[in-house]
């Protein structure tokens, strides 16, 4: 699993920041968290095909976070594109989302459909699911959870063969959860094969107060990707406008033990955001700051 920041400012863009959009790729597919003005060009300059996006997750709709879905869809359109992108969003997403798809001499060709997520929607995709959770901002906006389902447990080789279990195809039975038999024996899987292996969680806020709601949700996270408007000295100015500085997001890292914190939606004031990640750096000294293109690979927990 890799995660590539596209966009990494708040508000508006800088020369060195386009505004936010962070895809996720998990195997051959591509989800999309929110998607500024000037994702497409983003993507095309990263090592993702903007083909692939099967999901957007749209946090909120501040132009910062979604006024970048009509020219993809419009250029997915004249790439051919006949596969569908789902499309999800706070509620009003699903009036909001068709009137967006027919903006001048347009209308898309290939299915678009949009659907309102509520606090605690969870939908599931298979191998993992998506949870919407309010977050507190401004306007109407989620926070997601990522989660993985959890996966069958290793292959214990040695306990096999010292069973007197022959490799191939009974392996893979066990492996699989079937109870075999084998020289007039009965073998349970759970003989070799360990406990269930959790998968990945990533957590992304959106635009965000700290927001201790999320935090049971966000518990052991993989990945913490939290808005970091500000640092402290302009605290009261971020929250004001529904943000958070990187201090405060580093103590909710801290508090839902995520393995990793990346800030995220730097307000353009700073040329040289160092103050950011010092901010964050005394409460967690792992923080990374995200930068355009920054690019992380998860790997499984065990
Ligand atoms: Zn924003
Ligand atoms: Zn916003």
């Amino acid at each position: 699993m890799q995660v590539v920041f596209l966009g990494t400012s708040g508000s508006w863009p800088t020369p060195k920041r386009n505004v936010t959009a962070i895809a996720l790729k998990r195997g051959g597919e591509v989800l999309l968290f929110d998607c500024g003005e000037g994702t497409q060009r983003q993507l095309m300059q990263s090592p993702l095909s903007f083909m692939q996006i099967s999901r957007v997750f749209l946090s909120h709709f501040h132009g910062d976070h979604f006024l970048g879905l009509p020219g993809m869809v419009q250029t997915m359109q004249m790439n051919d594109r006949k596969a569908p992108l789902e499309v999800y969003g706070p509620v009003g997403a699903e009036d909001l989302v068709p009137r967006l798809l027919r903006l001048g001499h347009f209308a898309p060709n290939f299915p678009v459909p949009a659907r309102d997520l509520r606090d605690g929607d969870v939908l599931d995709f298979g191998e993992y699911t998506v949870r919407a959770l309010d977050a507190p901002h401004a306007v109407p906006a989620l926070s997601f959870v990522l989660e993985e389902k959890p996966r069958v447990g290793r292959f214990d080789l040695a306990k096999a063969k010292a069973l007197g279990l022959p490799e191939g195809p009974l392996y893979r039975r066990l492996h699989a959860g079937e109870t075999v038999t084998h020289g007039g024996k009965t073998f349970a899987p759970d003989l070799v094969v360990g406990p269930p292996r959790r998968g990945r969680k990533i957590v992304y806020t959106g635009d965000s107060l700290p927001n201790e709601k999320l935090v049971p949700f966000a518990m052991d996270c993989d990945l913490l990707i939290h808005d970091a408007t500000a640092e402290t000295s302009l605290v009261e100015k971020a929250n004001q406008y529904g943000h958070s500085t990187a201090r405060q997001a580093a103590e909710i890292a801290v508090k839902c033990r995520a393995r990793r914190l990346v800030l995220t939606h730097v307000s353009p004031r700073y040329e040289e955001p160092t103050k950011i990640l010092e901010d964050a750096r005394p409460v967690f000294p792992e923080a990374i700051l995200a930068e355009d293109f920054t690019s992380l690979e998860i790997p499984y927990p065990e």
